[in-house]
Parts: C-alpha cells; sequence; structure tokens
C-alpha cells in the first residue's frame, strides 16, 4: 500500500513533512473553541509546483486537504478533519512592489503585519488590517475576505484584490485576475475565491491593489455614559459626508480589559468610541460632541495614537485574560448591519445577553456596522452560547444584516448561515455554492465540512 508521508516527502523533502505528535498537535486548533481530528501528516511546500504535485496525489488518491495560513480563524475554518494540513508558511515572500501602477505582489503566506510594514517605506499601505496582522497571513485573510480597523474608510479584503495564482484542487496551476486596476471579463473567478475558506483552491500568490498611506490628523476618544448613546454615530458622521479612517467601540467590559493601556476613563465611562480621521477633523469634532458624550479627547500625538491602536488589536487577547477559569472559552460572534440599524441590533442585543444570563462583552469595528460579540462560556455551556451566537445572529439578519461580516462561516457559522439564507428565501443560494463547489473539487478534498456541507 502506498504511504502518504513517503509520498509527501518525495515531493518537499523529509523535513517539511511533519508526522510526530507534538509537531502536528498546534495545527488541530485555530484560534476558535473548536478542535479538529489529528491529520496524518502536516506538509509544508516550498513553490507552487510542490502544491501542485500535493494536490494532484491527495487528488488521486481522495485524501482531504486543510490549507493553513497563520491559523488564526475564530470559525474552526482551518481545522483539520484527519486528511492532510498543508502549511502555507514558506510562502513569505514578497516579490514585486509597483507603485506607479500601484500593486504589490505577495506570496501567500507573507504576514498582513509584515506586508505593511514593507509598504510603509514606499509611503503606501495594503489596506485591509484585521486586528490579527501579525499573524494572519496574505492567502488567509483573502479566503476569509479580513476586514479591519481601516474598514470604515477602505472597505474590507475584496475590494483590494487585483489577481491571484491558484492550484486547482486536482494540481492544475492558472492565474485569475491581473495587475489592471479594473476588468470586465465575464465571471470574476479572481472575487470567487475572496472568503472561499481553502474550499475551492490554494492560492499560492496575489497581486495586491495598494493606497498611499493616509495622513492619520486626529484620534478622538468619546466616552458615553451608555451603550445607547454612540449606536447613531456613524450614521450622523455619514450624513455629514464624514467617513472617518477609523471607527471601533468598546462596551464596559472590553474597557475594564484594556485598562492596563494607561489610558485614563473619565467616571461612569460605560463605552468607548476611537474615532481617527485623516480630513475634516473639526467638523467630525463638532459632530461628535453632538451625541451627548461625557467627553470627547482630541488626541495629535502619532504615539498616543498608536498606543490607542495596540489597545484595540490587543482586545480579544486582553480579554482572554478576563476568564474566571482557564477551561473557560471565549467564543465571539461577527455580525454586521447597516450604520443606521446599528443603534437597535444593539440595544436588542443586549437583551438577549441580559436574558441568557451569561457574561458578553461586545466590541467592534462599528464604522462599517460590525458588531463582535464575546461570550465567556465555561465547558457545560456552549450550546448556551451557541443559542446566544444565532439569536443574536437572526437579530442582526432582521435588520438587514448578515451572519458573518469578517471572520467566515467554518464550522462555526454554516447553521446561521443556512438560517441567514432561509430567513430571505434564499435556500437556491446554497444550492449554487455547492454547484460552484462541485465544478472546482468534484472529490471534495479541500477543506471538506467547511462553509457548506
Ligand atoms: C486576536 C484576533 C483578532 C482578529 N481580528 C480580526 C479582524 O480585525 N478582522 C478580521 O477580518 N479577522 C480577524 N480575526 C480573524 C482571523 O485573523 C482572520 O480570519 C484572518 O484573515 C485569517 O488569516 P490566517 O492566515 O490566520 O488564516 P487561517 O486561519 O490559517 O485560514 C483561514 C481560512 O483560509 C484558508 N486558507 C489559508 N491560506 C490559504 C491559501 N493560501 N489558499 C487557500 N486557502 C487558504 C484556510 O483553509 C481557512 O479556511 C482575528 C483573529 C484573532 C485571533
Amino acid at each position: 500500500m502506498m504511504s502518504v508521508t513517503n509520498e509527501l516527502a518525495k515531493i518537499v523533502g523529509k523535513e517539511y513533512v511533519l508526522t510526530k505528535y507534538e509537531d502536528i498537535v498546534p495545527y488541530v486548533k485555530d484560534a476558535s473553541y473548536i478542535e479538529g481530528k489529528k491529520p496524518i501528516a502536516v506538509v509544508i511546500p516550498g513553490s507552487t509546483s510542490e502544491v501542485s504535485k500535493i494536490l494532484k496525489l491527495c487528488y488521486d488518491n481522495n485524501i482531504p486537504v486543510y490549507v493553513r495560513g497563520g491559523g488564526t480563524s475564530l470559525t474552526g475554518s482551518s481545522v483539520p478533519e484527519g486528511g492532510i494540513v498543508m502549511s502555507m508558511l514558506r510562502f513569505d515572500k514578497i516579490l514585486e512592489v509597483n507603485i506607479k501602477d500601484r500593486y504589490v505582489i505577495a506570496e501567500a503566506g507573507v504576514r498582513v503585519g509584515e506586508l505593511n510594514a514593507y509598504l510603509e517605506r514606499y509611503g503606501y499601505m495594503y489596506p485591509p488590517d484585521p486586528a490579527s496582522d501579525i499573524a494572519a497571513t496574505v492567502g488567509g485573510s483573502i479566503n476569509t475576505n479580513a476586514g479591519g480597523v481601516r474598514g470604515a474608510k477602505y472597505g474590507a479584503t475584496k475590494e483590494w484584490v487585483l489577481g491571484l495564482e491558484v492550484v486547482l484542487p486536482d494540481g492544475t496551476v492558472t492565474q485569475f485576475g491581473e495587475k489592471t486596476l479594473k476588468r470586465s471579463e465575464g465571471y470574476d473567478l479572481t472575487a470567487l475565491m475572496v472568503g472561499s475558506e481553502g474550499t475551492l483552491a490554494v492560492i499560492t500568490k496575489a497581486i495586491l491593489k495598494i493606497a498611499p498611506l493616509p495622513k492619520r490628523d486626529t484620534m478622538f476618544l468619546v466616552f458615553y455614559d451608555s451603550y445607547k448613546k454612540f449606536g447613531d454615530v456613524i450614521g450622523t458622521l455619514n450624513e455629514r459626508g464624514l467617513i472617518p479612517l477609523t471607527a471601533e467601540f468598546l462596551d464596559e467590559i472590553s474597557m475594564d480589559a484594556v485598562k492596563g493601556y494607561g489610558i485614563p476613563y473619565p467616571d461612569k465611562a460605560k463605552a468607548l468610541l476611537i474615532i481617527i480621521t485623516s480630513e475634516n477633523s473639526d467638523e467630525t469634532l463638532k459632530a461628535l460632541k453632538e451625541t451627548d458624550p461625557i467627553e470627547v479627547r482630541t488626541i495629535k500625538d502619532q504615539a498616543e495614537m498608536d498606543n490607542a491602536m495596540k489597545l484595540r488589536k490587543g482586545l480579544y487577547s486582553s480579554l482572554l485574560l478576563e476568564r474566571d477559569k482557564p477551561e473557560q472559552k471565549v467564543i465571539i460572534g461577527d455580525i454586521v448591519v447597516p450604520p443606521s440599524k446599528i443603534s437597535e441590533t444593539i440595544d436588542e442585543i443586549y437583551r438577549a445577553i441580559q436574558s441568557s444570563g451569561m457574561k458578553v462583552s461586545i466590541f467592534g469595528h462599528i464604522g462599517d456596522g460590525n458588531v463582535h460579540l464575546n461570550i465567556f462560556t465555561g465547558p457545560n455551556e456552549i450550546d448556551k452560547a451557541k443559542e446566544l451566537l444565532l439569536e443574536t445572529a437572526m437579530i442582526a439578519v432582521k435588520h438587514g444584516g448578515c451572519v458573518s461580516a469578517e471572520h467566515g462561516i467554518g464550522l462555526e457559522k454554516k447553521e446561521l448561515l443556512q438560517k441567514e439564507f432561509a430567513y430571505r428565501g434564499n435556500q437556491i443560494n446554497l444550492e449554487l455554492m455547492k454547484k460552484i463547489k462541485n465544478v472546482f473539487d468534484p472529490r471534495d478534498i479541500l477543506n471538506r465540512g467547511k462553509l457548506i456541507e
């Protein structure tokens, strides 16, 4: 009988095939609470041709392949269920920066933060900026259509992907898209890859649109005495044509979790908005003052701004330190609604939280209507947490929103996605998605069981 590990070793070399328990165990989990099943091996290819040979081997022998970037998925999207894990971390090169044509070409395993640090020397950036950018990769963030702290102005990953080198499940290598800033060429296969969660093809290389680094003019820390007051802020700013660079919010539990960053809070502060502007700062300040805050603090110093952004980026990790016991999980929800519906949505969410009796913190990228619930969940409370996730997701759907904004579906939100489609009478969407999966991957070897059955 063929030994899969021997065949893999022939393709990539023995040192890049991990089979020992202690080497494999970190790949059984991602950043979610979901644990997968131990894979046969973890393979770490170093070239597109190696990826192609691995996929051909697995396709011919019906072996499931779970592609993995930084493993920071919060939905179980990158956990294996046996099979082979393919780590993309040797695809770590930035291949070309072209400022005249406004693109960068990077391999799939380049960390998003690293890419941005590199582009900074040109005065440019790749706008998608997930709080996990220190670990999240180009390939992983494309596959989850990641958003982030610049989403208020620049949108999510889908706006920034021009072209991709991909390997199809049977090993065929092709390129979707190009270096051009626009195209009108029928079905957009590049766009189809965005958010596909490793179920259709393996991305090896990406051509990404870049933008000049915006000037960070002013940061406003806006404190409120109730969560009820900040919900309408984004709608108010939008009405006046004042789109901030960044608009983040934290509730009281989240604020407590990041007290260590040394930002003083006024008495009675129960909610905090962090707004960064690149223009129209005076008008923005005026509009913010009209929203009945306890205090609006204006920050011009870049180092102080950096500290507040570190606080925001470290927020989920800080919440993990607030657990009563180490076995408690912090299960994160990821809903999105149109900005004008944030107020009602958050109000209903708080009522749902109250009747659940669970400890939940809320924060989010409020600039694009994205709200994260963080449910502190004991070992026997997983079902209760899932019920709360479902209930709050359906509150978002009722207000014209979606069950996942930027974390994807993975294993965790499959039922939620079905419920969203059913609520809108769009069950056909799921059938179309299954057909697309079947066209790309008729043997269902890529990320089997994720996103759709
Ligand atoms: C502390 C923390 C903060 C976070 N903040 C944000 C945030 O602000 N915004 C946000 O959007 N998300 C956030 N996330 C979620 C997560 O970081 C993102 O989903 C991220 O984009 C995943 O990237 P990754 O490289 O870790 O992907 P992985 O977790 O490794 O994989 C994610 C999915 O992509 C697939 N995949 C990975 N690489 C490839 C490839 N080359 N080809 C094909 N498929 C591939 C995997 O199979 C999987 O389905 C956060 C997570 C954490 C832990």
